[in-house]
């Protein structure tokens, strides 16, 4: 039983420590994951970010290049071509970053060259190049890369318009209709354009709320595994803590009950001890005293029956303590040699002549502790004498074994005094006598009980007062 209790405490122990485990995994699963969401999330809006401002200046670009443009038709100032090429090299630029990225495999030196050359930020180049090679294939990201895809388009047709322009100006050819068809044609490009870049700037904004959306999402969710692990850990800390609080109090208290017990114990004992001396001295000084022989020879054997009574308190204290130290110790042992010891060191003394014996032993080898069956048998025939019923015409101890399943029974039956119910079930308590009870020290059938527990045992008690005492043993077999 006390095995199975402590079996089951080590099992919970067990599972609690593997149930922290675990808590703890995933917390450190969780927390690395919210690190690398967030790390991925930051990159991915910055990446966007950069998009967008790249967008802004390809936007500018193209503005600029269209009016530089127009003002070139219209004036055929030189400087305004100049001026028209070098705004419409920055969405240039973005076209051959784009098509270095989507063309494997990839010129990396000509994409950051298109990338600086459409005036996005050195440092935006890294993660702007990232987000597109990782998300080239996400549907909202392509969808950005083909509304780009079509601006470029048309930043070229402008360029074909620059071009043609340029040619019939230094022709000195180009007629008025020419010159309206051409800056109609400008215009029409440009404000196609600005619809294009709209809609890219547009779907990068989207693409950026969403991450927002499935980021708040992500570092919620994570964020409550994480809560609830620690709460769960705090619970099992605290059951744990208050268990082991709770153990400390009760083993505290079975100290003090220990020590309270030891104290009895050791006041009993010398009394014990003390008061076979003390008749023995009352004894002595009515011998002084006494001239009469037979008087004196009767006091004599009174002396030798308190001392054989304190030999044999002082044997049961000394096979007691020493059956404490060595444990069980299990052999093959004889039943039968050791009822015949107990018989014989029992019928000499304490009222043990008028007493029969009765053995009736179907079982007489077992293994078991000889020592402690000694003890047990010693102690439940010894009791049978000291409490047997002088009235009764006769007085007789019956000592049974017989096999029952896997055990083995020793029952120590008499006709003796008997025991009061209300006595029964303290007998085996330590230093309890029953009220009326003189010749008790109240330590035998507490030793007896001792003996049986560590034998894996236990002893029952049946008793009519005034009629019989049954005492049974069951122990394992082997
Ligand atoms: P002790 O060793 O002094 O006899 P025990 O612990 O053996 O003390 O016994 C406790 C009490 O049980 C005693 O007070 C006694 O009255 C009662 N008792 C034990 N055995 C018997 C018995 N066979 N017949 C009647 N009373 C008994």
């Amino acid at each position: 039983m006390r095995g199975k209790i402590i079996d089951t405490i080590n099992g919970l122990l067990l599972f609690r420590k593997r149930t922290a485990l675990i808590l703890l995994l995933v917390m450190s699963l969780a927390s690395a994951g919210i690190i690398v969401v967030n790390i991925y999330s930051v990159k991915i809006l910055s990446g966007a970010r950069a998009y967008v401002n790249g967008e802004s200046e390809y936007s500018k670009g193209q503005k600029d290049a269209s009016a530089y443009l127009i003002n070139y038709i219209n004036h055929h100032n030189k400087v305004d071509y100049f001026a028209f090429k070098n705004a419409i090299a920055i969405p240039k630029g973005d076209h051959i970053a784009r098509v270095g990225l989507t063309t494997p495999p990839v010129d990396y030196k000509a994409v950051r060259e298109g990338l600086l050359a459409g005036k996005n930020h050195p440092e935006d180049i890294e993660s702007m190049m990232w987000l597109f090679e990782t998300f080239k294939n996400v549907d909202m990201f392509k969808k950005a890369v083909e509304i780009w895809t079509e601006g470029d388009e048309m930043i070229y047709d402008l360029d074909r318009i620059g071009a043609l322009a340029h040619a019939e100006i230094v022709k000195g050819a180009m007629s008025e209709d020419e010159k309206h068809a051409m800056i109609t044609a400008i215009n029409k490009n440009s404000a196609a354009l600005t619809l294009k870049e709209e809609a890219f700037s547009e779907t990068l904004g989207n693409i950026s709320r969403q991450i927002n959306t499935y980021v708040l999402v992500a570092n919620v969710l994570i964020t409550l595994i994480i809560v609830f692990c620690a709460l769960t850990s705090a619970a099992i800390m605290i059951r744990n803590l208050s268990k082991s609080q709770k153990k400390i109090i009760e083993q505290n208290e079975r100290l003090q009950l220990i020590n309270a017990g030891l104290d009895k114990f050791v006041f009993n004992v010398t009394h014990d001890l003390r008061s076979p001396l003390a008749s023995i001295m009352g004894l002595i000084n009515l011998m002084d005293d006494e001239t009469d022989l037979e008087q004196i020879k009767e006091y004599t054997i009174m002396i030798k029956e308190s001392l054989e009574r304190q030999d044999r308190f002082i044997n049961e204290m000394l096979s007691f303590i020493k059956s404490k130290h060595t444990g069980v110790n299990r052999t093959e042992c004889s039943l039968s040699s050791i009822v015949d010891n107990v018989i014989a060191q029992n019928s000499h003394h304490n009222g043990g002549r008028r007493v029969h014996f009765y053995k009736e032993l179907e079982l007489t080898q077992i293994q078991s502790d000889a020592l402690k069956l000694q003890v047990i048998l010693n102690n439940l025939v010894s009791n049978s004498i000291k409490y047997s019923d002088a009235k009764k015409a006769e007085q007789w101890v019956k000592v049974k074994s017989y096999r029952h399943d896997k055990e083995v029974v020793i029952e120590v039956e008499d006709n003796g005094l008997g025991i009061r119910p209300k006595d029964q079930d303290r007998i085996f308590d330590k230093f309890y006598m029953s009220g009326d009870n003189k010749k008790s020290s109240g330590i035998g059938l507490y030793l007896v009980k001792d003996a049986v527990t560590q034998l894996d045992g236990k002893i029952e008690v049946r008793s009519e007062l005034g009629v019989c005492s049954k005492f049974k043993v069951i122990i394992p077999f082997s």
